[in-house]
């Protein structure tokens, strides 16, 4: 616990920049080192984004509760559920997992289907009827990542009901592509630079086959950077968000910070499990990454979507 509220204390010194993709992108690339600072403060800014765009006060750190125990890559398939007691607020049944901040966040988003169709709802993390509990995983525990039970929890509807709730919702995770994207090249570039420095002060990097390995893995590192970097700024600018590139943006930047592992697996040797380089613990908060925002298989779907849009009709 004692983790989890430092990354909260570090998270609020950050969080404003929020409001803004390519200044939260630029911060997860080139300022926070720590993954589960990094990767909490990427994923508060999806409910961030979300309260932007509804008008709705931004309160302390928020989580966002949508994935659910039974598969979290179709968000349209949803079992937890609300019923209004007025016009505003609903009682909520139902589980959610890897929630994300859920054990020091101020309030979370949860996604929830009415008899009207789909809402967003904000619950605070203490009301009566939520139930968090920290999940048994080995990479960003101290992001206070959780499963939450809510049984008869008090929500404010933010959006919905209707198909507005999943249009505001599926475009702030687009957004956050780009962030989770930023994040894992921010965690690349410290084990590039470990393995370069650390090859050259152990004399293995008179081999060609060391140094040109870490070569070719600057160069994915180098692209994928300018890419994402390329997409936050283009993103700010857009009014309806090109999905498919930040999918792109994810892909690769997973893909290449993957590559960047690998790299590292075969340059350290026998040291690649030594505790004392930063491997071990990298390598698995990159490997989570593949899915958070939806896994990889899922970017690729979004984007072969996109193509089918623009080449479908012309045969
Ligand atoms: C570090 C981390 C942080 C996270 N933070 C949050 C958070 O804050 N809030 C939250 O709600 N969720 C969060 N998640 C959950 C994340 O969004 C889900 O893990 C992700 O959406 C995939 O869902 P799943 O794990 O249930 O896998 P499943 O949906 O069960 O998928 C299993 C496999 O089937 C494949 N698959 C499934 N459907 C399709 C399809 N239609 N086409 C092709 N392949 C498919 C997937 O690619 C995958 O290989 C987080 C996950 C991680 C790892």
């Amino acid at each position: 616990m004692e983790n989890i509220m430092s990354t909260r204390e570090a998270v609020l010194k950050y969080i404003s920049s929020c409001s803004n993709l390519e200044l939260s992108a630029r911060t997860l690339l080139d300022e926070i080192e720590d993954p589960c600072i990094g990767m909490s403060f990427a994923v508060h800014c999806i409910p961030h984004r979300i309260l932007q765009k509804s008008g709705v006060d931004i309160k302390g750190i928020l989580s966002p509760s949508l994935t659910e125990p039974h598969g979290g890559s179709d968000i349209s398939k949803i079992n937890t559920i609300a019923e209004f007691i007025d016009n505003g607020n609903v009682v909520i049944r139902g589980e959610k997992v890897f929630s994300t901040n859920a054990l020091h966040c101020d309030q979370l988003l949860v996604l929830a289907r009415t008899e009207k169709g789909p809402i967003l709802a904000l619950v605070n993390r203490k009301a009566s009827g939520v139930d968090v509990e920290p999940m048994n995983i080995g990479a960003y525990k101290c992001t206070g990542i959780g499963r939450v039970k809510y049984s008869n929890a008090i929500g404010r509807v933010v959006a919905g009901p209707g198909k507005e709730a999943y249009r505001l919702l599926l475009s702030a995770l687009a957004e956050s592509r780009v962030l989770v994207a930023a994040h894992a090249l921010g965690l690349s570039r410290q084990l590039l630079e470990y393995i370069t420095r650390w090859s050259i002060s152990r004399g293995v990097w008179q081999h060609q086959a060391v140094r040109h390995r870490i070569a070719s893995t600057y160069v994915f590192y180098t692209v994928a950077r300018s890419f994402v970097k390329e997409v936050a700024k283009t993103i700010d600018k857009q009014s309806k968000i090109d999905w498919s590139l930040t999918s792109i943006a994810k892909y690769f930047a997973l893909e290449a910070s993957m590559k960047t592992v690998e790299s590292a697996v075969r340059v350290l040797g026998g040291y690649s499990v030594s505790l004392e380089a930063p491997l071990h613990i990298i390598a698995p908060h990159i490997y989570a990454l593949t899915a958070a925002e939806g896994t990889q298989d899922i970017q690729l779907e979004i984007i072969a979507r996109s193509l089918e849009k623009e080449y479908g009709q012309q045969y």
